[in-house]
C-alpha cells in the first residue's frame, strides 16, 4: 500500500491519455498521468531513485486536473503532485524551483512586497521592446493595488436583499483583474446583493501547487478569517484557480469548511436568482475558454456558459478542445517556459479552428494574461472576463474605470 492517496487505485485503463496536454505535445509514457502515476509509485516503493529523468517528467505536469475529470478511479492529481513536491522540495536545488519559490514564499504571498515587486515589473515592461518580453503581461494588466474601500454605489434594481456577498482580491487576482472584481460588485449590488470587497492577499493556490502546502494552509486560513469577518452568506471567488484552492480545504478548521460551503463565483450566484433580459446585449459570437480549475476544480463553467448565452446576441460556442490547457497554469510559464510556449501556441491553433472568434471570454488572472498575449495582434479581438460582459450588458460597465 503506497503512502500517497490514490496511488494504488490507478488501473492504468489510459482514459486519461487524451485529455493531457503534455501528452499532447511529447507522446512519452513519463508525458502523461499513467505514466506519472508509476514514476511516483516507483520512487515511494524504492524501486527507482527519483533521478532528474523521473523528477523532470512529474515537474511537467501542469496540474490542470483535465485528467482527474476523466479518470473512472477518482485519482486527484492535484493531491499526488502536491504530496511529491512538498516532499522533495527540500531536495530542489536548480535554479528556477528556487527563484519559484522564493517568488512565492518572499513575494506572492505578501501585498506590500508584491505591490513593490510589480513596480519594478510594470516600469520594465513599459521600458524593454515587447519582442524581449513575448510572454510577459502588458503594462496596462500590471496595475497599482487600490487601497481596499468598498463598491461604489451603483443603481439599484431591486429593493429586496438577496444576500450578504464578500468578493475575494486576491495577490496576483488583485492586480491583473482588480477592475473585473468592482464590476461584479457592481453587478451582484445591482441585483439585490449587499457586497464587500475583501482586503488584498493570497489564498495559497500558487504556493499549493508548487508543493509549499505549509504556506499554502497558513494562506488559506489567513483569508478564511478575512472572508468570514463580515458574516456573509456568500464567498464570492471569480479567479478560477483561487476558487478551485478555497472549494477544497486543506486542514479540518472549520473556517475552511465554512468558506467551501459559502464559496461561488459571480455567476453563479447570479444563477441563483434569474436575471431580466439585458438592455445591451453582447454582440454574438463568443467564444468561451473554460479555465481547466473552473472545467475540473469548481466544476462551475455551466453557469458560466449560461450566463454568456444569457447576455449575447448570438451564439456562444466552446473553444475547441477546451479540456486543454493554454499552458498559463499558475506559475507554469515561469518554470517550465518553452513548453507553455508550445501549449499557448496549441491553444491559439484551436482559436483559430474555432472560427477566429472576435471576443473570447475566461475567468481567471493566468488565462487572461494567457490569452491576451496570444491574441494581441489580431485585429479587433477581445479577451474578456466573463464579468465584464455581463457587467457591459447591463450597462454597468462605464460607471467603473
Ligand atoms: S494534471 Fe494535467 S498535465 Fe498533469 S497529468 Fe493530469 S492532465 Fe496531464
Ligand atoms: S484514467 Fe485514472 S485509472 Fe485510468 S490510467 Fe489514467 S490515472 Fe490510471
Amino acid at each position: 500500500m503506497s503512502a500517497l492517496p490514490g496511488l494504488d487505485d490507478c488501473v492504468h485503463c489510459g482514459l486519461c491519455l487524451p485529455v493531457c496536454p503534455t501528452y499532447a505535445i511529447d507522446r512519452r509514457e513519463s508525458q502523461n498521468p499513467r505514466g506519472r502515476i508509476a514514476a511516483l509509485r516507483a520512487i515511494e516503493e524504492g524501486r527507482s531513485a527519483p533521478t532528474p529523468g523521473l523528477l523532470r517528467g512529474l515537474d511537467d505536469c501542469l496540474v490542470c486536473r483535465a485528467c482527474e475529470s476523466a479518470c473512472p478511479s477518482g485519482i486527484s492529481m492535484e493531491g499526488l503532485m502536491m504530496e511529491h513536491r512538498s516532499r522533495t522540495s527540500d531536495a530542489r536545488s536548480d535554479g528556477r524551483t528556487v527563484a519559484e519559490r522564493w517568488f512565492l514564499r518572499a513575494v506572492v504571498s505578501s501585498p506590500g512586497v508584491l505591490d513593490r515587486f510589480l513596480g519594478v515589473a510594470r516600469l520594465g515592461r513599459s521600458l524593454l521592446p515587447a519582442a524581449l518580453l513575448p510572454d510577459t503581461p502588458g503594462p496596462s494588466r500590471l496595475r497599482p493595488a487600490r487601497a481596499a474601500s468598498p463598491p461604489a454605489a451603483t443603481s439599484r434594481l431591486s429593493t429586496e436583499t438577496k444576500g450578504r456577498a464578500v468578493l475575494l482580491r486576491g495577490c496576483i487576482a488583485d492586480r491583473v483583474q482588480d477592475r473585473e472584481t468592482r464590476l461584479a460588485a457592481r453587478l451582484l449590488s445591482h441585483f439585490g446583493f449587499e457586497v464587500s470587497i475583501s482586503a488584498p492577499g493570497c489564498c495559497g493556490a500558487l504556493q499549493r501547487h508548487s508543493g509549499l502546502v505549509d504556506l499554502a494552509r497558513e494562506l488559506s486560513l489567513e483569508r478564511a478569517r478575512d472572508l468570514l469577518s463580515g458574516e456573509p452568506d456568500a464567498i464570492v471567488v471569480d479567479s478560477a484557480g483561487c476558487g478551485s484552492a478555497l472549494h477544497e480545504p486543506l486542514s479540518d478548521a472549520p473556517e475552511l469548511h465554512a468558506v467551501a460551503e459559502r464559496g461561488t463565483d459571480t455567476p453563479s450566484l447570479l444563477a441563483t436568482i434569474g436575471l431580466p433580459p439585458p438592455p445591451h446585449p453582447i454582440p454574438g459570437p463568443v467564444v468561451f475558454a473554460p479555465p481547466c480549475h473552473q472545467s475540473h476544480g469548481t466544476r462551475s463553467t455551466e453557469a458560466t456558459r449560461s450566463l454568456l448565452e444569457h447576455i449575447t446576441e448570438g451564439e456562444v460556442v466552446l473553444l475547441p478542445g477546451e479540456e486543454q490547457c493554454c499552458g498559463a497554469a499558475g506559475t507554469y510559464f515561469l518554470r517550465r517556459p518553452a513548453k507553455s510556449r508550445q501549449l499557448g501556441e496549441r491553444a491559439k491553433e484551436r482559436w483559430e479552428r474555432g472560427g477566429r472568434v472576435k471576443t473570447l471570454a475566461t475567468g481567471n488572472p493566468g488565462c487572461l494574461l494567457r490569452w491576451e498575449s496570444l491574441l494581441r495582434r489580431e485585429p479587433g479581438v477581445e479577451v474578456a472576463h466573463p464579468v465584464t460582459l455581463a457587467a457591459r450588458a447591463y450597462g454597468l460597465e462605464s460607471e467603473e474605470r
